[in-house]
């Protein structure tokens, strides 16, 4: 039913010592694009493994950008998956706003700085609101053959996606990140517009202006 295991040559795994310690790093192809899962402790064949599957953001991963929470969200799975004893980060790869690529995203970034929000910068350009594909997530967690997980998020869609490929959610863990001036128009949009789970939004309020 559900595409079970990878092809010998569509991934590799090593030890990945980090500055927080040292992970499981399983690289694999999916979808045409190389993702990696990083596991922490023991997890195969456990129920209720802590997970938080990532979309891509170079913006905010890397660079820190302040217009989004992802960078936060990254540092805080990896710091809760460590501080557990166990847990997998799944970093998927070709989900740069929300699937639309890096170019397009930063498009949208020149129109939301107009004033415009998330989704609409990005479907006045004509391009979709949410294309990212969450089978290849499923499709590692069975490969490193977590039984349930407890899923580090605050988007119901991914509980739907991921139930749907076969992997069962026993839990959400919020993911709650503190807002900021650049991002909190996104915030509030991403809990009004797309559903989000983000009751901290409720008591931001901007500095006032002098
Ligand atoms: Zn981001």
């Amino acid at each position: 039913m559900f595409e079970q295991t990878f092809n010998e040559d569509d991934v590799a795994e090593s030890d990945l010592v980090t500055r927080r310690g040292t992970f499981r790093a399983v690289a694999f192809r999916a979808d045409g694009h190389e993702h990696m899962a990083l596991v922490y402790g023991k997890t195969k064949l456990r129920e209720n493994v802590l997970v938080r599957i990532h979309s891509e953001c170079m913006t905010g991963d890397i660079f820190a950008a302040m217009r989004c929470e992802c960078g936060e969200q990254l540092d805080a799975a990896l710091n809760t998956i460590v501080r557990e004893g166990s847990g997998i980060l799944v970093y998927l790869r070709g989900h740069e706003g929300r699937g639309i690529g890096l170019v397009d995203k930063i498009r949208t970034h020149v129109l939301q700085d107009q004033g415009l929000d998330t989704l609409d910068s990005a479907t006045s350009l004509g391009l979709p609101v949410d294309v990212r594909d969450y089978t290849p997530a499923a499709r590692v967690l069975r490969h490193l053959r977590v039984q349930s997980v407890r899923l580090m998020s605050n988007n119901p869609d991914k509980i739907a996606a991921l139930e749907e490929n076969g992997i069962p959610v026993t839990a959400r863990v919020p993911s709650l990140m503190t807002p900021n001036p650049h991002n909190i128009a996104y915030l509030t949009a991403k809990r009004d517009r797309l559903g989000h789970d983000l009751p901290q939004v409720d008591s931001f309020t901007l500095p006032h202006a002098r």
